[in-house]
């Protein structure tokens, strides 16, 4: 009979990692909440699909659209309206300029135009693109770690500030003054690593992209019709019709590795299997992994998370004042009554929300007609103040800011929190050092193998990839085993 295999965890990793290994193998997935997806997860809101998690992923890395594929979902694909992102600075909204990646500014009169900066703020960011850049390690130097705002100060405390932290921070809710740029933004480091200026890296990396994708830009970002749940469903269901047993609420307790195998225990689960893939966050791993492997365990527990929490409300169009379409349209011809995708809140305005994701617009899908759907954002790394409050008091306090900054002073008709505690692993200092032990570990362990967001990236298509290298090592090894035996 073929190797018997537990996945634990039924986020999109896991969910990967089952649908990988399924039909060579008897699989067992034990997801600890009621439903399977972790962060994946659509509401039905005012009648409509509303995104309570990540509702896009980058096209870049071909992961997520090939597993989308797999599933049968290729028909179901989209791209959301690309009417591009605004960020409040200098007092009022603003367009983020063209050119931008992950912040770092590579078209200066476009930068100039958005009045994102002030004028020596300007100066200040164009000099430091042109003067001798701090040298970046190379990727294969785990000593050296710099951390985002290390790698980029240069350009000046208000470009990292009022774009960096707000871009780059904003996808990991966290602060790039701590987050590794190597762990963070593997692509920038890349870039950087080896050029004299930071212009120079600009300039490659433009260069890089149009030999990329030459004549077809395509969507950074797609998304599915009917929402992130559609592609889980879609897994579950090939999943179980390819064997694999999905257990709900079956949380994992216990590891312990005996005679050669695997016992899995928790509320009415005792188990034993070949091989194990862990797929739950960094602290959860840690406590499945203290009397199997405390080294790793005590690799696992550094990481750090943090908390965020999504508040949708739904309004009647005219709750947006003609003065709010005007301020956000900046000037452009745009007949939405909130034009662009959404506004970044920057850490200076000390706002509670981190972002005001505007989701009639980005998915025109997710609002009934005569209607706008916002979804707030809020909590990030060493802000804990929404997660200390009620459900109510939140209300309150996301109300105030759509007062403060959208000029919308009516009662939501519907809202939905959605609290994501200890959410987003933080790529800290000493990230690479951490991860290439906690590989090095996992490589001896063989039968046991880690994956998601805190182990090789945190968007979709790299928790796919990680699922996915998770099935192959595994099964990699019990072949081995089965073949010394
Ligand atoms: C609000 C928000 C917005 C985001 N936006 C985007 C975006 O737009 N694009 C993008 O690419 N990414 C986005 N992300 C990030 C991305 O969604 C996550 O990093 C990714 O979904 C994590 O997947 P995962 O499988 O690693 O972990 P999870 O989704 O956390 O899944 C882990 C699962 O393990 C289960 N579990 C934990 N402990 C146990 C146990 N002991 N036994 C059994 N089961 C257990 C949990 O219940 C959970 O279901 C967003 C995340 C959030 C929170």
């Amino acid at each position: 009979m073929s190797p018997s295999i537990a996945v634990v965890g039924g986020g999109i990793a896991g969910l990967a990692a089952a649908h990988a290994l399924a039909g060579t193998h008897e699989v067992l997935l034990f997801e600890a909440d009621e439903r399977l997806g972790g962060k994946l997860r659509t509401a039905t809101f005012c009648g409509r699909p509303v995104d309570l998690g990540p509702d896009v992923f980058i096209s870049r890395d071909p992961a997520a659209t090939e597993l989308v594929q797999a599933v049968g979902l290729g028909d179901a694909l989209s791209t959301p309206n690309e009417a591009g992102a605004l960020i409040y600075a200098r007092g009022r909204p603003r367009r983020l300029p063209s050119g931008l990646m992950l912040g770092v500014p590579g078209d200066l009169p476009s930068l100039a135009r958005s009045g994102i900066l002030s004028p020596p703020g300007l100066v200040r960011a164009a000099l430091g693109l042109v003067w001798p850049a701090r040298p970046v390690p190379g990727a294969e130097d785990l000593e050296h770690d710099p951390s985002v705002a290390e790698a980029l100060g240069q350009l000046g405390s208000e470009a990292v500030g009022a774009l960096i932290d707000p871009l780059l921070g904003g996808i990991n809710a966290g602060d790039v003054r701590r987050l590794s740029l190597w762990s963070t933004a593997p692509a920038l480091a890349g870039m950087l690593a080896g050029q004299r200026t930071l212009a120079g890296a600009m300039r490659s990396r433009r260069r890089q992209a149009a030999h990329a994708t030459p004549g077809a830009p395509g969507s950074m970002f797609l998304g599915l019709a009917s929402g992130m749940s559609q592609l889980v469903d879609a897994l579950a269901t090939r999943c179980a019709a390819a064997g694999v047993q999905l257990a709900h609420t079956a949380r994992i307790d216990a590891l312990h590795h005996e005679a050669g195998a695997w016992r899995l225990a928790g509320p009415g689960t005792d188990v034993r299997v070949d091989g194990v893939v862990l797929a739950v966050p960094a602290f959860a791993t840690a406590r499945l992994l203290t009397d199997v492997d405390p080294e790793l365990a005590g690799w696992c527990a550094q990481i750090e998370y943090a908390s965020v929490i999504t508040v949708t409300l739904a309004y009647p169009i005219d709750a947006v004042p003609a003065a709010t379409t005007r301020a956000l349209a900046c000037g452009r011809g745009d007949d939405s009554p909130l034009p662009g995708t959404g506004m970044l809140l920057p850490r200076s305005t000390g706002a509670l929300c981190t972002a005001l994701t505007f989701m009639s617009t980005k998915w025109p899908r997710s609002a009934p007609p005569g209607h706008v759907v916002i979804r707030a954002s809020t909590g990030r790394f060493g802000d804990e103040r929404s997660a200390r409050m009620s459900d109510e008091e939140l209300l309150g306090a996301v109300r105030d800011e759509l007062r403060r900054y959208l000029r919308i002073e009516q009662e939501p008709t519907d809202t939905i929190v959605q609290r994501w505690p200890q959410a987003f692993p933080q790529y800290g200092p000493g990230t690479r050092r951490r991860l290439q032990r906690i590989g090095e570990r996992t490589a001896e362990l063989a039968s046991l193998q880690l994956c998601g967001a805190a182990f090789g990236g945190i968007g979709i298509p790299a928790c796919i990839r990680s699922g996915n290298a998770a099935a192959a090592s595994l099964e990699a090894a019990l072949g081995r085993q089965a073949a010394s035996s």
